[in-house]
């Protein structure tokens, strides 16, 4: 089911242009209208889903591989010596549109952009202890 007020929505419908790249019966890939390089690609499930947790597993495998076949081709055709593969997920991560989409951003080795800052943790004990509290998370969700 599609959502009236979604921008992703509207491309899918038609409604709204995009430079697509190629289809299937569940997913669209397309440019990015603002690309961090030219060449930077949407690759987005047809029906909304808001975000990952709501994506169908069998769908987000289907994106994957269209993620790897377009990543692949997005290399050749611009030349790129690298390529992110980045989904933004809720406000916080930066998602602005909020119909899943996976982005594909290809890469040269001297395009400046860095990566993103690091942090520490404060000792071993305090990382052992969080692996441990998101370990126990995943058994309590299966
Ligand atoms: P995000 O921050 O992960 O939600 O990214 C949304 C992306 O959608 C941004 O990189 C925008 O440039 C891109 N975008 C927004 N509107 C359009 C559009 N009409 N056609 C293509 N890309 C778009
Ligand atoms: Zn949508």
């Amino acid at each position: 089911m599609n959502n009236q007020d979604c921008i992703f929505c509207k491309i899918v419908a038609g409604e709204i242009p995009c430079f697509k790249i190629c289809e299937t019966d569940n997913i669209l890939t397309f440019l990015d209208i603002g690309p961090v390089n030219k060449g930077h690609a949407l690759v987005i499930p047809k029906v909304h889903y808001e975000n990952i947790w709501d994506l169908p597993s069998e769908l987000g495998q289907e994106i994957l591989s269209t993620a790897q076949t377009a990543g692949d081709a997005i290399m050749k055709a611009t030349g790129a010596d690298g390529l992110n593969v980045i989904m933004n997920n809720n406000k916080a991560a930066g998602q602005l549109v909020f119909h899943a989409h996976f982005h594909l951003i290809p890469r040269f080795n001297e395009d400046g952009f860095q990566h993103w800052d690091q942090k520490e943790y404060d000792n071993m004990d305090e990382a052992q202890v969080l692996a441990q509290k998101i370990e126990k998370m995943i058994t309590g969700i299966n």
